[in-house]
């Protein structure tokens, strides 16, 4: 609930900051229990700052984390309820310590078993879950594929039973032909489990595959959220509609159809962002208000939007 995370880039001599990120500015999400979210938006929009600082990695600026009914961004440590997939399976997997070390590692943090034994079985269980084999759990990180180590770290984010994942782009370092393979595991995850998903992606169609709502960031602020159906049929803000328009359709004749909106220009710089509306140097409809006035994101017949242009 309007969550900001700022980060002091730049200090004067006398430590007064003089360069600050404002990477999530008063974003406001609201996640269902199991219901998967998409958050989407170009790579520096803040979207993973979202995920780690709701899952407690961050302290938040200003704003709250409500999990349960409970203020949670007050507390110094971390929630084992929400817990995070990375999105690069290579760099988070210490490739000093056996799977089983990794694991068992939040099982030891959280005191989760009473014996050797317990540990183990809960081991095998949890490699069980995202298909693999007991026998692998005395291996490093280096003897496994990449969509195999991806599985060792949706295991041990698995570990402590959460109610709510944070997936930060699972998908998008692995191969292609693997990507749909750890979609589905986490899908099956999902049902079987009960888990809720805050599922960070720039690829829109695997979003549009797994969400059941979606909400588009654009330099660190919500402008749109709505049920997956809604933004994809009938995309309102014109940062979304300029998103959706890069994806390729394959029928000639919803192509000629759709209204497609090329992005000029670049992703302005976050740290020194236009006034008004932070999309107007790049927005075919902007008009004077939008160069002054930066919309706030309003419920507008049950879908959240943030634009002049309905007003
Ligand atoms: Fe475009 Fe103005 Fe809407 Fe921003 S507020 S998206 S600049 S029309
Ligand atoms: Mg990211």
């Amino acid at each position: 609930k309007n969550l900001s995370k700022h980060f002091v880039v730049e200090r004067s001599f006398w430590g007064k900051p003089t360069k600050i990120l404002k990477a999530v500015n008063n974003v406001s999400l609201n996640i269902d229990e199991g219901e998967t979210l998409g958050l989407v938006g170009e790579s520096g929009c803040g979207k993973s700052t979202t995920g780690r600082t709701i899952m407690g990695l961050y302290k938040p600026t200003s704003g709250e984390v409500i999990f349960n009914g409970e203020n949670i961004s007050k507390q110094n440590k971390m929630h084992k309820d929400i817990q995070m997939i990375f999105q690069d399976p290579y760099a988070s997997l210490n490739p000093r310590m056996t799977v089983a070390d990794i694991i068992g590692e939040p099982l030891e943090i959280h005191h989760l078993y009473s014996s050797l034994n317990e540990k183990n079985r809960r081991i095998h269980e949890l490699l069980s879950l995202v298909g693999l084999s007991r026998e692998q759990a005395n291996r490093f990180p280096h003897e496994f594929s990449g969509g195999q180590r991806q599985r060792i770290g949706i295991a041990r984010a698995l570990a402590c039973e959460p109610k709510l994942i944070i997936c930060d782009e699972p998908i998008s370092a692995l191969d292609v032909s693997i990507q749909a393979q750890v979609i589905n595991l986490l899908e099956e995850l999902q049902q079987y489990l009960g888990l809720t998903y805050l599922f960070i992606a720039h690829d829109l169609a695997m979003v549009r595959y797994i969400s059941q709502k979606v909400a588009v960031m654009y330099l660190g602020r919500i402008v749109e959220m709505a049920t997956t159906e809604d933004l994809y049929e009938n995309p309102l803000h014109p940062y979304t509609k300029a998103l959706l328009s890069a994806i390729p359709i394959p029928d000639p004749k919803i192509e000629k159809t759709k209204q497609r909106i090329q992005l000029k220009g670049e992703l302005p710089n976050p740290l020194n962002p236009p006034t008004g509306c932070p999309f107007n140097t790049r927005c075919p409809y902007a008009k004077d208000i939008c160069k002054k006035e930066n919309p706030e994101l309003k419920n507008i017949n049950g879908r959240y939007i943030a634009c002049h242009l309905f007003e």
